[in-house]
């Protein structure tokens, strides 16, 4: 198994040696054997590449209906028929028993009947004694041991637990496999001699509630996902197979008066927690003896399974912790005061402890434990639900303590100072503020309205980025100070990698947030703050060190699940009795998709259908598989390829910009197109620079007339193209972002677009102290003397003072003594990437209809917004 690129220093635990089918360890660099030939034909079930294509558009892409389906397969029956063939199927049923058909990705559902055993009460009994409920599962090994095998993976994959150390000799975390928790547990497995060289793969569980909606009302369903822990955080969060549900629970349904009943509660629960036992079970024996399993390189491993963090929202971590709804899962402190100092960290052990001593009413009052529940993780081997509870950046930070509290807060504090009327009027101008931000790239304009509940975790992200600045000048400086400290909370915690210091970092950012939250009790906007979401804040250090960055931990994976497993196979069923056609969907998609990859990696999925056919036909053999290719069209985003050097450069694949748009090819022509008279000498004073790097003189104090002449030809380019490592954000699998920097004279066919970017004066300082930030005029690219020199013609803006209650930096625009802006030609080597610019808009009101694309030109002054990407705001916390 290949090791994805970690570092400069890196300790892995001696584990996971290959080993043959029988579990004996191979010589060092013995080759794996051959996968075993089942001797049917590459594309089996499918006979021509045109029959999976065709199966793979209409089933897994467009999601057409059996009739839809029926009817296309009739037309190419008629396209055929001149020609006396017939296509693979008479009906879309045919075509769903090619898919069953695919031995890949199998892992069939069984369904179990639970029923309430307890006593029941005389007369009728409560509907839910009687009911039958059913648990779906699948083989959770089979699943874990497929999942293993898909070579999706192989590049993604940390088999060893490892400890990861920057260049500074700080300990890095980053996915699950750099914690501290797998690196225990593997050293425990390496120590017995019973498993010592066996690979520790955990499992990375997650369940979640969703409801879909039907004309008669809500249907809810249960989905329990699985995940092998030693995928990265960007396999686990990227779309495929790396999370697959394994289990539907049964959800007990009652009266609301029945529903407060001791008897349903322990039953509901009980059926919960005998459930998960159930889903997991298959994995139990391989928690203590080696199990043979082949991994995604060809090799033979034994395998020694646990159960890894578990992945919940709060109402659902209540239940998995048997703990009382108000108290954290996690640690003993009081719901009251759940921030207080003082409280322990929950185990097993300790709660077993209190079992045995207290009364049932005792420990529901001072210790949050219910009696009645037994957590499943008690019945299986290093597996404590407590320590297993991830941290969950979703509900925890962005939709929790970010939405549902300060967002809220801050609106509630308005309309307590100043009264409906005017707290509308500065929520409306707070609207207004945020949509006067210039674009940047990956920033989505914002929804109009404050429609909370409509909200998407997206809207919550998008709202961080631009929500402190429009907030500066209408709350109090503390209350700015609680935000901006949050917010640094947030985007620490949400980095893919953190070392000693960002966990430092991370600290003090809470204790700031929490020393400035008293704000919000001091208005009179809460009578006090302790919230079980916002409390668990205080537990994501200690699980950063334990389980690596809660990125790969989070519930929008499995939210993001939903949509593949439940929703898409809801709205193709019946919809009556659904759950085992959507089971079946989700069946046949797995197998469809281990399929594809099974072909891909063969080369069999190279070119159109029409081309790969044709060359078959003449007997050529496929290409191998090709590299993904760069596209052009992005504006921002992931990055194809390995990590590499970050860079800057003009999109060359639009060169003829220049013709199209009419630009003047000479110098002093192109001046004054562009209204830029000084254009020729800013040319000249950069040449001189550029030839003279080591000049004491500065080119400003040079005469025009002993500068070099240029007279040559130029190029203009509206977009360049920025290139960096930031894999905290949306980024390619090598952990690279690209984003578009644009100078137009005319964005869209609207206005003009000039975007700011960070130059780079001396890159030995961090942060903005070795920068300035310029708007780029004018994109271009000419030879010198043989040399060709890629440019900008940028106006400064020199940064002023780091603001004390947002943490940001100011910049000002430079104007020289006749009021004309200060403008250079810069090497576009020194453009480090894009900033985001965002107006200091004090404390007045925007006019109504104030337009975004004005922005750069409205204001005095512009934070450099920290909070535009991740790669922002670990590159501005200088
Ligand atoms: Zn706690």
């Amino acid at each position: 198994m290949k090791i994805c690129n970690l570092g400069p220093w890196v300790v892995r635990n001696p584990t996971a040696l290959p080993c043959d089918e029988n579990g004996h360890y191979l010589p060092p660099h013995y080759q794996p054997p051959p996968p075993p030939d089942d001797n049917r034909p590459e594309l089996y079930p499918f006979e021509w590449r045109i029959d999976f294509d065709f199966a793979y558009q209409h089933f897994v892409e467009v999601q057409n209906s059996e009739g839809s389906i029926n009817k296309a397969i009739e037309w190419w029956a008629a396209a055929l028929l001149q020609h006396e063939d017939c296509p693979p199927w008479t009906s879309a049923q045919e075509l769903y028993e090619t898919i069953d058909n695919v031995q890949k990705g199998n892992a069939p559902w069984k369904t179990y009947k639970i029923r309430y055993q307890g006593p029941v009460p005389p007369g009728t009994p409560p509907k839910w004694m009687t009911e039958t409920y059913e648990l779906v599962t699948r083989d959770a090994l089979q699943l874990a041991e497929n999942q293993l095998l898909t070579t999706d993976f192989e590049k993604d994959i940390t088999s060893v637990p490892y400890l990861q150390f920057d260049k500074e000799g700080r300990r890095v975390w980053s996915n699950l496999m750099s914690g501290d928790w797998a690196y225990k547990q593997a050293t425990s497995i390496a120590e017995d001699p019973n498993t010592h060289g066996a690979m520790f793969v955990p499992i990375v569980a997650g369940s979640d509630k969703t409801t879909v909606s039907v004309a008669t009302g809500h249907q809810e369903y249960h989905p329990v996902y699985m995940s092998p822990g030693i995928l990265t955080n960007s396999a686990r969060r990227a779309r495929g197979t790396g999370v697959l549900p394994v289990a539907f629970l049964p959800i007990p349904k009652a009266n609301r008066k029945q529903r407060k009943t001791v008897a349903f509660q322990k039953f509901s629960r009980q059926m919960y927690h005998m459930s998960l036992a159930r889903v997991f079970a298959p994995l139990k024996p391989a928690m203590t003896t080696p199990k043979v399993i082949r991994c995604s390189d060809g090799h033979f491993r034994r395998a020694i399974l646990g159960l890894g963090p578990y992945i919940a929202n709060y109402p659902e971590q209540v239940w998995l912790a048997g703990i009382v709804s108000g108290w954290c899962p996690k640690c003993d402190a009081r719901p009251t005061d759940l921030d207080g100092a003082g409280a322990v960290r929950r185990s097993h052990n300790t709660t077993d402890v209190f079992i045995n001593s207290f009364s049932p009413s005792v420990l529901w009052d001072d210790y949050g434990i219910r009696a009645d529940v037994i957590p499943f993780t008690h019945g299986f081997p290093r597996a404590d639900i407590h320590e297993l509870l991830s941290p969950d950046l979703l509900h925890q930070v962005i939709k929790g303590t970010f939405k549902d509290h300060i967002v809220s807060w801050v609106n509630e504090y308005l309309h307590l100072v100043h009264g409906e009327t005017r707290a509308n009027e500065i929520i409306d101008d707070i609207d207004r503020r945020i949509s006067a931000v210039p674009p940047f790239p990956g920033l989505r304009r914002f929804p109009d309205g404050r429609d909370f509940l409509q909200w998407t975790s997206d809207d919550s992200k998008a709202l961080m980025k631009v929500y402190l600045p429009a907030i500066a000048g209408h709350v109090p400086p503390k209350m700015v100070k609680c935000v901006a400290a949050f917010l640094d909370f947030c985007y620490l915690a949400r980095r893919n990698a953190l070392n000693t210091d960002t966990l430092t970092e991370l600290d003090a950012a809470l204790a700031r947030f929490h020393e400035h939250r008293t704000i919000f009790t001091e208005t009179g906007v809460r009578t006090d703050i302790s919230l079980p979401r916002q409390h668990f804040l205080k537990h994501y250090s200690r699980s950063i060190q334990l389980f690596g960055s809660p990125n790969g931990l989070c519930s929008s994976i499995t939210e993001s699940k939903h949509i593949k497993a439940v929703k898409e196979p809801w709205r193709r069923s019946s919809r009556f009795k659904a759950l085992k056609q959507m089971l079946r969907t989700n069946c046949r998609l797995d197998k469809m998709a281990s399929a594809r990859h099974h072909f891909a990696m063969r080369g069999m999925m190279e070119g159109t259908t029409l081309s790969y056919t044709a060359k078959m036909l003449r007997g050529e053999p496929p290409e191998p598989p090709n590299r993904p290719t760069d596209d052009e069209d992005d504006d921002g985003g992931p990055a194809p390829g390995p990590r590499v050097m970050s860079s800057v450069e003009l999109a060359r694949t639009l060169l003829n910009w220049s013709l199209e748009r009419g630009y003047p090819k000479n110098v002093e022509d192109l001046a004054t197109f562009i209204g830029q008279p000084k254009f020729p000498e800013l040319i000249r004073r950069f040449l001189f620079d550029q030839l003279n790097p080591n000049s004491k003189i500065p080119s400003s104090a040079i005469a025009v007339d002993d500068l070099p002449y240029f007279g040559g030809s130029i190029s203009v380019f509206h977009p360049a193209v920025a290139r960096f490592y930031a894999p905290s954000d949306l980024c390619g699998a090598g952990g690279m972002c690209q984003e578009r920097i644009r100078s137009n004279p005319c964005w869209r066919g609207e206005y003009p677009r000039r975007d700011t970017v960070f130059i780079s004066l001396d890159p030995d300082q961090p942060g903005m102290h070795g920068m300035v930030v310029g708007r780029v005029f004018l994109f271009f690219s000419f030879v010198f003397q043989d040399v060709p020199y890629s440019c900008a013609l940028v106006h400064w803006l020199v940064p002023i003072v780091k603001d004390d209650n947002t943490g940001m930096w100011v910049v000002r625009p430079k104007f020289s003594g006749n009021g004309r802006r200060s403008l250079a030609v810069i090497h576009l080597d020194s453009v480090v990437r894009a900033t985001h610019l965002i107006g200091v808009y004090g404390s007045g009101l925007l006019p109504v209809d104030f337009p975004h694309e004005d922005s750069l030109d409205a204001f005095a002054a512009f934070y450099v917004s920290k909070y535009a990407d991740h790669h922002m705001h670990e590159f501005l916390v200088a």
